[in-house]
């Protein structure tokens, strides 16, 4: 796995193949998939009851890198009642009014809550800088901004995972030319898709300078080969599971505790209970 976790580090996108390794098959990719999703159910069951970590994805990437389709197959493996996942479109009069960081933070995930973040605060960086949406002395302030945002969340127990979907220019083609084709993806066209093609090369360098300054052990970013869907969806459950699985014996040495508390509560209740019957008994 291409994961990136020291800053500084230099990333060349170019360099990192957008499609599955040799030797690996759709059939393999789909039967380990469906083992990952039953383990990350018992992850996120284990975190949820006992309240010591949340996690964060971030997902990033170019217009049809699969953003939906890593949410909709990554979500289908967790329960609904601990996910919540947010979409940041183009900021509101309100949200640019406020620090860029302001409409993120607020989304950020409760302990033992899943948030998704469709796009994120990396927006900030990447579509801000290659359109000059903000001035460089603004934008390049943002790196650092982001890690102590990120600081902040891991030290209050958020596990942060980013993922770069990574697909190239041809099959951004592909996918952009197939939604025309079907009743089921054309909502999504739109031109924009298309007029920021002409963007490619920026995007791929703000990227790598985003991707390189922000990435730290406790926010590493990975970059996923993403031109296969299905090897996608793999490389995103085995990553999260990967980094969850060193906690499950912490989770569930606290719900033990929680479990073992909550008893010693209910049998304090019954013996307050029988006591408060016996003195009425007395009394009679
Ligand atoms: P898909 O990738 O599936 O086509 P989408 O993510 O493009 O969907 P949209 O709501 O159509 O979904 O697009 C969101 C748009 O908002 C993107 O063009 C993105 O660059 C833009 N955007 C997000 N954050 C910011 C920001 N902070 N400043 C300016 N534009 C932003």
């Amino acid at each position: 796995m291409n994961v990136f976790d020291k800053p500084g580090r230099k990333v060349r996108l170019d360099d990192i193949s957008a499609d599955p390794p040799k030797g690996m098959t759709r059939e393999k990719a789909e039967k380990r998939f469906a083992t990952l999703g039953r383990e990350l159910f018992e992850l996120q069951d284990a975190m949820y009851g006992s309240k010591v970590n949340s996690v964060l994805v971030v997902l990033q990437g170019r217009d049809g890198a699969g953003k939906d389709g890593s949410i909709k197959h990554v979500v289908g493996c967790l329960n609904p009642r601990g996910v919540i996942v947010t979409s940041f479109g183009v900021p509101t009069l309100e949200e640019r009014q406020h620090d860029f960081l302001w409409r993120v933070h607020r989304h950020a995930p409760r302990l033992g809550e899943f948030s998704i973040f469709n796009r994120s605060h990396y927006e900030d960086v990447l579509v801000v800088r290659v359109h000059d949406l903000a001035p460089g002395s603004v934008w390049k302030e943002r790196f650092g901004h982001i890690r102590d945002f990120e600081e902040l969340l891991a030290e209050h127990g958020t596990i942060v995972l980013k993922y770069f979907l990574h697909i190239t220019k041809k099959e951004q083609e592909q996918r952009l030319l197939e939604r025309e084709e079907s009743p089921d993806t054309a909502w999504k066209l739109n031109p924009n898709d298309w007029k920021e093609r002409d963007h490619w090369d920026d995007y791929t360098g703000a990227y790598e300078d985003a991707i390189s300054k922000t990435a730290v052990k406790h926010a590493p970013w990975t970059i996923v080969p993403a031109n296969a869907k299905w090897y996608r969806n793999l490389v995103i459950a085995e990553s999260i599971v990967g980094a969850l699985k060193g906690r499950r014996k912490g989770w569930e040495d606290t719900l033990d505790a929680m479990g073992k508390a909550g008893r010693e509560g209910l049998e304090a209740y019954r013996a307050q209970v029988a006591a408060a019957r016996e003195g009425k008994r007395k009394a009679r």
